[in-house]
């Protein structure tokens, strides 16, 4: 990539968009173009030096104008969340598609040279991640379709899309199915927020208010695995500047049962508390894990930032705002 190409990156409001913008600057691109529903004081992230603009992408007009001049464009905005928010908003999840139909449809006649789309594993089949003890999942495990319903059929429908694009129109696509993203800068509250995050606020709230209980989704033996921001980052640039132009796994392979995810946190803390499981809460699947052996092959690098050390900076950052809560607190400005 060129750090004098005009780059756009969508969702630059949301987590890792907000945090993929600051990672551009800090790698020398002089043209930002960062784009997000959300008005400009509800971004958690903003730099004053990029284009920062306020506009709905589902409509196709605001996406033309989102790419005019772009030559490389990260199309990472989506109507999504945790578990609880994308089992409650099927429908809602699935209209991202006008998005990132209406953003290919604008960078190819726009003449963006190359084009990031985020889907995530949540594309893979339902079928293979019913145990805990998971087999971690490769990239053919996508098909025969049966992806999380809602949000995971609309993420597989546009890895198609871009992959159409690519062979039909000869733009340059590249997918990401991304595996469980965390770090500071991310939803902890309101409905949205993923379990490490959700799990960091909760022992905050029991550390604050002594009472030491917590509540959890599910019986805990679920399995997950949790990538940090930074290897997150890292690989979408590695994989947007390689020539893997099939959808491929950028996810950690350090796989945990939920409580094992809150005893990190609880150590974390210094606490300890008392568990209430909610069992009909949204759970997901029963357990889930990155194959990493493809982005080791195509690309010699697979996430290694270990959980508890993410976790840790990611607990400072939520307890530093639990503790001066201000209604700006998530801005930064660089
Ligand atoms: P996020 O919700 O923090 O960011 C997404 C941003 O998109 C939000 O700021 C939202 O306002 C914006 N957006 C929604 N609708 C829009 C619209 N119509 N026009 C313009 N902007 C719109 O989520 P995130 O965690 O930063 O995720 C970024 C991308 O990565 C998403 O596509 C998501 O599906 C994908 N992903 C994330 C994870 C994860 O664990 N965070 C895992 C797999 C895939």
């Amino acid at each position: 990539m060129n750090t004098e190409d005009l780059v756009l990156v969508t969702g630059a409001g949301g987590f890792i968009g907000g945090h993929l913008i600051a990672d551009l600057k800090a790698k020398g691109f002089k043209r930002l173009r960062a784009v997000d529903i959300k008005p400009l004081d509800e971004w958690y992230q903003i730099d004053r030096t990029a284009e920062s603009l306020s506009l709905d992408l589902n409509d196709k007009q605001s996406c033309y104008t989102a790419v005019k001049g772009a030559v490389q464009i990260f199309n990472l905005a989506a109507d999504m969340g945790g578990m609880g928010f994308i089992e409650a908003h099927k429908a809602d999840c699935m209209l991202s598609v006008l998005i990132n139909t209406h953003m290919l449809l604008a960078a190819r006649d726009g003449g963006c040279r190359r084009f990031f789309y985020s889907s995530s594993a949540c594309v893979y089949n339902a079928a293979k991640q019913t145990d805990a003890n998971v087999t971690a999942l490769a990239e053919a495990d996508a098909y025969p379709a049966q992806p999380e319903d809602g949000y995971g059929w609309e993420k597989l429908f546009s890895e198609r899309m871009c992959r159409h694009f690519r062979e039909d129109f000869g733009i340059e696509t590249r997918v990401a199915r991304y595996h469980n993203v965390y770090g500071p800068f991310g939803t902890f509250e309101g409905g949205r927020e993923k379990a490490p995050a959700a799990i960091c606020r909760k022992v905050i709230e029991a550390k604050l208010s002594g009472r030491h209980e917590i509540e959890i989704w599910g019986d805990g033996l679920q399995t997950r695995s949790f990538m940090y921001i930074d290897d997150c980052l890292y690989g979408t640039l590695r994989l947007m500047a390689s020539d893997v132009a099939e959808p491929i796994n950028i996810g950690s392979n350090e796989l945990v049962s939920i409580n094992q995810l809150v005893d990190i946190v609880e150590s974390i803390a210094g606490i300890k508390l008392k568990r209430r499981y909610k069992l009909d809460a949204p759970k997901g699947v029963r357990g889930r894990n990155s194959d990493n052996t493809m982005i080791m092959a195509k690309l010699g690098w697979a996430p290694g930032i270990r959980l508890r050390d993410g976790l840790e900076r990611t607990y400072g950052w939520i307890y530093d705002q639990m503790v001066g809560a201000k209604p700006e607190r998530r801005a930064v400005f660089r």
